[in-house]
């Protein structure tokens, strides 16, 4: 069983024959070299992308994953992916995973080559980081203002706030920044004191008994572990609501995390050094319930 897999993928169009499929991915040896450097990923970060979680060899969420590249690709002007193929591929991909542990499995499409006509993708498989001090213990968080106000994503579309796009270097700045602060992780902000999402996660606040978080109109990529989250608090007789929600709102919660599909949830215990309640029976539930097999 590999602890890393790669695989190098030809991105079908909608309808190609299921039979091809088997031939339109390869594997790549670790460390080998995949992507031309004029491919439109490594030198424009050109393209969109997916992380999503394998536990105990379940691929959690993969129909959510996907509806979001194939959303990413629209926005991006990107041919339409194959979603068979890519189940395909995510199949053999976890077909080829230890079937004990925790692993991220990464998907991406990119503009393809430079010149050039084709999309690019690949699968890469690697082993989860240890989060259980996040998951248990919680996170320290610095808000950072984005610089754009609560209506630069419908004034300003081609900003692509709403895709997962491969252009993540802004994202990881911000994490550094955190860093700097002493913190473990970011929380953006509006430049009008909105809150908005993690560089890598979505945020989920306590207001009393209702469960809240920022609507993806606010220029914010939908998370699929926030929307999971809300099933979970529907089918156990809780509300998930989406709403706008103001920095010092935030202060005033009765509790916050921030959730992504790996890391899954994290209390925040700290927002820019001043303490945050934390419930820890709902944290207990809310990995529980994302640790369990998710279609
Ligand atoms: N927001 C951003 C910017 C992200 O990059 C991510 C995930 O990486 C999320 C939110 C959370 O999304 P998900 O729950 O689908 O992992």
């Amino acid at each position: 069983m590999a602890e890393t897999l790669t695989f190098l993928v030809d991105p079908l169009p909608v309808g190609a024959d299921p039979d091809t499929f088997g031939s339109s991915f390869r594997e790549i040896e670790k460390g080998a070299g995949a992507l031309a450097v004029n491919d439109f990923a490594p030198h424009r970060g050109d393209g969109v992308f997916e992380t999503l979680a394998v536990i105990d060899g379940h691929v959690q969420e993969v129909g959510p994953h996907l509806a979001r590249l194939v959303n990413s690709a629209r926005i991006c002007e990107l041919p339409e992916p194959n979603t068979d193929q890519w189940r395909a591929i995510i199949s053999e991909a976890a077909a080829r995973t230890p079937a004990s542990g925790e692993f991220a499995l990464k998907l991406a499409l990119s503009r393809g080559l430079d010149p050039g006509t084709k999309p690019t993708g690949w699968v890469h498989v690697t082993p989860g980081a240890d989060f259980t001090a996040a998951r248990e213990r919680g996170i320290r968080v610095a808000t950072l203002d984005r610089g754009i106000d609560r209506g630069a994503s419908e004034r300003a579309p081609w900003l692509l706030l709403g895709a997962k796009t491969l252009s993540y270097a802004a994202n990881m700045a911000a994490i550094r920044e955190a860093k700097r602060r002493g913190a473990d992780d970011a929380l953006f902000t509006t430049s009008d004191g909105f809150v908005l999402e993690g560089p890598t996660s979505s945020l989920i606040v306590r207001l009393g008994d209702r469960f809240v978080t920022p609507p993806p109109a606010a220029g914010i990529l939908h998370g699929t572990t926030q929307r999971s989250l809300f099933a979970h608090l529907e089918a156990t007789g809780r509300t998930g609501e989406y709403l706008d929600l103001t920095i010092d709102e935030l202060r005033a919660a009765d509790a916050a995390w921030l959730v992504s599909s790996v890391r899954l949830a994290s209390p925040i215990v700290a927002l820019d050094d001043e303490p945050m309640p934390v419930d820890a029976e709902a944290t207990r539930d809310f990995n529980a319930y994302l640790r369990s097999p998710r279609d």
